[in-house]
């Protein structure tokens, strides 16, 4: 499954380049969670059209977390990102660890992350733009990662998506 591919990936880089500090704290919650089976990952899911609506406009071209009809978290890649991702886009893994943010956020407050308002979902959709640039920090330290897929790419990018 690509999707696991693109997570075994990232946990290379995080440990490759002894990441330190947030993005490692971020990275090992997530990762756990994710390896213990307390969080779902999915792909391409037939999902309702309300979250297909909201996912459509989002630059993740579809990746996101949710918690579905049975109340458990699921990340789930859509088929715009996985088939967009090549081994060396950065921008793929910064997206991945933007959803491993708001993951360790939902972990944080499990009771009340989905029940958030504007200003906290924004607030929390802070916490995620600022891990991007920690981990965008290390993708240009390491030189080894292809910054221009992000501008040749970029495309619209709510900010309140999650
Ligand atoms: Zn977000």
């Amino acid at each position: 499954m690509i999707a696991e591919q693109i997570m075994d990936t990232l946990k290379e880089i995080i440990e490759t380049n002894k990441t330190e500090g947030n993005v490692y704290n971020v990275f090992f919650h997530a990762d756990k969670a994710i390896r213990n089976k307390e969080v779902i990952v999915e792909s391409s899911p037939n999902i309702n059209q309300e979250i297909n609506q909201r996912t459509a406009t989002s630059i993740f071209w579809g990746l996101y977390f949710r918690k579905n009809e049975s109340e458990k978290i699921c990340l789930t890649f859509g088929h715009r990102y996985l088939d967009t991702y090549q081994q060396n886009s950065c921008v793929h893994y910064t997206m991945l660890m933007h959803e491993y943010r708001h993951l360790y956020d939902y972990y944080s407050n499990p009771e009340t992350f989905f029940k958030s308002n504007e200003k906290e979902r924004f607030h929390f959709e802070l916490k995620a733009r600022k891990i991007e640039v920690d981990i965008g920090l290390i993708f240009y330290q390491s030189k080894l990662w292809v910054f221009k897929e992000f501008k040749q790419k970029n495309e619209f990018y709510p900010l309140f998506g999650w």
